[in-house]
C-alpha cells in the first residue's frame, strides 16, 4: 500500500433518496501505470475521480493519494497532481501559450518561454501557439487541456474522458500523447467509455457498472479470463450456416449474418478449422479474430456499449 500512488478502499458516494453513485469501490494504483476506469455513462467513474481530486466528499470509505486523504487534505496534493476535467473547454480568447502562462500563475509558478515552447511541442500544438483557443479543433482543445494539466509537472494525472466526441484521427493522436506521458513515468488515471481506448492504453482496467467495479485486470488477462480467446468468423454463413453447426454439435452463434465459432483452446484451432473446411457451406470469407475487451464487456455486463450508452 505504501508504494501505491492511489489507494481507494470501500469508497461510496450516495445521493438522496437512494442513488448509489459509487457503491463500495476498492483499488490501488502503483506508480507509472495507466489505470483505466471503464464503464458506461452514469457508472460512477467521474464521481470516483472527483473524490480523488478533492472535489467531492465520499459518504464513506477512503481515497488516498500518496498516502494523503484527498477529500480532506487536497491542498497538500495539488502540486503533485494534474487534472483534465470531462468536457474541458479552454479559455476562448487566450492563445495556447497565454493559457499555459496563466495556468502556471495559478500554481504560483513563473514559466519560462522555453518551457512553454517545450510543453506546446510535447502535445503537438506549437504550430498553433498564436491562434485564439476558440479557433482550435476539438482535438487541439483537448491537447491544450492536457498541456495545462502538465504545467506543474505532475506525478499523477487524471484524464476524464479525454477523447469523447473526437474524430478517429484526433483520438489516435491523443492516444500517442497519453502513451508518451506514461513513458515519462507519470501515473495516469484514465476514465473512458471507449473499450478500444482502454485496451490500447491501459496497463490495468477496472470495469465499472452501477457504482461498482465488476472486474479488474490487465486487458489481456481479462480477455483470456472472460472471453473465448479466438473466434472463427464465417462471413455471410447466416441462419443456414448456424443450423448446420448446430446439426453437427459445433457451438456457434450468429451475428449480423456471420456465424461465429469460438475456440477457447488455441491447440484446438487446427481441428476446428479442419472440421469447418469439411462442411459444404456458402461463405463469402472466413477469418479468425482474437477477442477483445468488447467481448469481455459483453460477457460481464451483459450488454454492448456504444458512445457510453448500453444496448438492450
Ligand atoms: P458520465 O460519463 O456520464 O459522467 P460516470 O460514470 O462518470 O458517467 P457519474 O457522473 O459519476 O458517472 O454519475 C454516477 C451516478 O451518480 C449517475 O447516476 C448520476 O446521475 C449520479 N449523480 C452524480 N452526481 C450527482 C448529484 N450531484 N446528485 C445526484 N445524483 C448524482
Amino acid at each position: 500500500m505504501a508504494d501505491n500512488v492511489v489507494h481507494v478502499e470501500n469508497l461510496s458516494k450516495h445521493y438522496p433518496p437512494d442513488i448509489k453513485a459509487v457503491d463500495g469501490v476498492s483499488f490501488s494504483i502503483p506508480s507509472g501505470v495507466v489505470f483505466s476506469l471503464l464503464g458506461p455513462n452514469g457508472a460512477g467513474k467521474t464521481t470516483v475521480v472527483e473524490i480523488l481530486e478533492g472535489l467531492r466528499t465520499p459518504t464513506s470509505g477512503t481515497a488516498l493519494i500518496f498516502g494523503t486523504d484527498a477529500s480532506k487534505d487536497y491542498a497538500k496534493l495539488r502540486d503533485r497532481v494534474g487534472i483534465l476535467p470531462q468536457n474541458f473547454e479552454p479559455f476562448d480568447m487566450l492563445k495556447p501559450s497565454e493559457a499555459i502562462e496563466y495556468w502556471a500563475s495559478l500554481y504560483d509558478m513563473r514559466i519560462a518561454k522555453k518551457e512553454v515552447k517545450e510543453l506546446l511541442e510535447s502535445v503537438g500544438l506549437y504550430e498553433r501557439r498564436n491562434s485564439m483557443s476558440k479557433k482550435l479543433s476539438g482535438g487541439e482543445k483537448r491537447k491544450l487541456g492536457i498541456a495545462l494539466s502538465l504545467v506543474n509537472n505532475p506525478e499523477l494525472l487524471f484524464l476524464d474522458e479525454p477523447t469523447t466526441g473526437l474524430d478517429p484521427k484526433a483520438r489516435r493522436d491523443l492516444w500517442k500523447l497519453i502513451d508518451g506521458i506514461r513513458g515519462r513515468g507519470t501515473t495516469v488515471v484514465l476514465t473512458t467509455h471507449y473499450l478500444d481506448e482502454a485496451e490500447k492504453l491501459a496497463d490495468d482496467v477496472a470495469i465499472m457498472h452501477k457504482g461498482k467495479i465488476i472486474v479488474r485486470g490487465k486487458p489481456a488477462d481479462l480477455v483470456s479470463k472472460y472471453s473465448k480467446m479466438t473466434v472463427v468468423v464465417l462471413v455471410g454463413a447466416g441462419k443456414e450456416g448456424l443450423s448446420e453447426m448446430m446439426r453437427r454439435g459445433i457451438p456457434a452463434t450468429e451475428e449480423n449474418g456471420d456465424v461465429l465459432v469460438p475456440v477457447s483452446d488455441p491447440a484446438e484451432m487446427r481441428i476446428v478449422l479442419a472440421k469447418l473446411a469439411s462442411i459444404q457451406l456458402k461463405v463469402k470469407d472466413m477469418y479468425t479474430r482474437r477477442q477483445t475487451l468488447e467481448d469481455v464487456f459483453l460477457n460481464v455486463v451483459g450488454a454492448k456499449m456504444d458512445e457510453g450508452v448500453l444496448g438492450q
